[in-house]
């Protein structure tokens, strides 16, 4: 997600080639065009903002624990690693008592870039998870294209909003970041100050956990989970590895000290460079 740093390691992975700028018509772009993953083993090519994968799974829209919303973007492809993460965590997230939880973009069914969204998501180990664990109605699958998708923060936007932001929210990201699985979590910097407060007094193994959740724009109503590279994609290519440390100190103040106001969506990266492997992912029938 951090731009700048994927840089020098973009340049040095030759061969590339570059994907026509996406339209902004709606119409999509080739990736967004198709239909199934290419079937085979679980291969990913690339990073998560220049990549893509053969042999995505997708996730069943019902599980214990989640629903998938928004199931018309056909989003909902993953590395089988992102399928297993998510199961495990609906799991472990009903054994909590927690209320269902909504499951938003994963990957294409190729990955790829997506024409609209996000700049990342693009090799099937990202996932949105959604912050509202109000109970909730059931709701089939073709009726989750507008649910309830609430800030976490007052309007404001420097205060988190006591009413809707507490303990099941905390209790969630803790399940998530403690998955051996679980590479980092974006989530906004008014949140990460949360969950530092209702961390202070804990034994530092306690609140390890609070290294793998970092500070992003956005992120206020949904939490944003990178898995590892998954064993068998050497062409997976890894972010730096996040600091040691909390991140409850100097980098978060600097995060509060300068709030950036909400983005109104993420934006894609205009001209992603991916792999030359993700040619024929994309072309093979
Ligand atoms: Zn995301």
């Amino acid at each position: 997600m951090p731009v700048a740093p994927r840089l020098a390691a973009l340049l040095l992975a030759l061969p590339l080639f570059a994907l026509p700028a996406a339209a902004d018509s709606g119409a999509g772009n080739p990736w967004s065009r198709v239909g199934e993953p290419l079937a085979g083993p679980p291969r990913i090519f690339g990073g998560a903002a220049h990549g893509c994968i053969a042999g995505a799974e997708e996730l069943p829209p019902d599980g214990p624990g989640y629903e998938v919303i928004r199931l018309s973007r056909h989003r909902n492809f993953g590395h089988p690693d992102l399928v297993a993460f998510i199961g495990r965590l609906g799991r472990r997230a009903q054994a909590a008592g927690l209320p269902v939880f909504y499951v938003g973009d994963m990957a294409q069914p190729r990955g790829g870039p997506l024409p609209f969204g996000h700049a990342s998501h693009q090799t099937g180990i990202d996932v949105d998870i959604w912050f509202n664990l109000a109970p909730k109605p059931y709701l089939p699958p073709a009726q989750r294209e507008t649910v309830d998708l609430p800030s976490m923060l007052l309007a404001n936007y420097h205060q988190i909003d006591p009413a809707r932001f507490g303990a099941k929210q905390i209790e969630l990201l803790k399940l998530a970041a403690t998955d051996p699985g679980v590479e980092r979590i974006f989530v906004n910097a008014v949140i990460k100050a949360a969950l530092c407060r209702s961390m202070i007094g804990s034994a530092p193994a306690e609140r390890a956990w609070l290294e793998r959740v970092r500070p992003w724009y956005g992120h206020d109503e949904h939490f944003h989970v990178r898995l590892l590279c998954p064993a068998g994609s050497p062409g997976c290519e890894e972010q730096r590895p996040v600091p040691a440390g909390d991140g409850c100190g100097a980098e978060l103040a600097a995060w509060l000290r300068h709030l950036p106001p909400p983005p109104p969506e993420h934006s894609p990266a205009r001209h992603p460079v991916l792999p030359a492997a993700c040619r024929a992912v994309l072309g093979a029938r």
